[in-house]
């Protein structure tokens, strides 16, 4: 299994294969769900570890970045912050509860790595959530990442060959 890890090939041939992804998600959904997620998971257990999140880190350079009000007094204690210094530094609020981190890049990402990790919040510990079942359900969102994460990007294109999609 060769892995393809360039960010800039990963996104040139993500737009080549457009029309194929499409077809391949239309298929995909007439596939069993089970079989689907047992694929899934172990093509995952299998390419994660071979990709360095250290020399990428382009989930936290380019996604929003969701924060629950027990992660944000958990890392505003780890900073020594209050939580109002904390809000007002790292968060954006809007009318909702929803609270997420204002800046993109991440504001803790420091040399593509994460400066809080054993805090982060959940949302960047289940990224990108190939280990997570009902992986059909959430095709749509695996696909919106499918050119900015080398994992997803492998996990699907082996998929295609594991399923005889190609
Ligand atoms: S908190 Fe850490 S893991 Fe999460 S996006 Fe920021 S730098 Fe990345
Ligand atoms: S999870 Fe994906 S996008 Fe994030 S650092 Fe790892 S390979 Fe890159």
């Amino acid at each position: 299994m060769q892995l393809q890890t360039s960010l800039s090939i990963i996104q040139q041939l993500a737009s080549e294969k457009q029309e194929e992804n499409n077809a391949f998600v239309s298929f995909l959904k007439q596939q069993d769900a089970a079989t689907i997620d047992e694929e899934v998971y172990a093509l995952n257990q299998t390419i994660e570890p071979k990709i360095d999140c250290t020399s990428c880190g382009n989930c936290c350079k380019s996604l929003m970045i969701n924060v629950r009000e027990e992660e944000a007094d958990r890392v505003a204690s780890r900073l020594n912050l209050n939580r109002q210094q904390f809000d007002e530094t790292y968060l954006e609020k809007g009318s909702s509860d929803l609270m997420v981190i204002n800046t993109i890049p991440c504001h803790f990402l420091a040399e593509n790595k994460c400066s809080i990790y054993e805090d982060r919040f959940a949302g960047c510990r289940e990224f990108p959530a190939l280990h997570l079942p009902h992986f059909k359900n959430r095709l749509f969102t695996v696909m919106m990442h499918y050119d900015r994460c080398p994992i997803i990007f492998n996990v699907m294109e082996e998929l295609k060959l594991k399923t005889g999609f190609l």
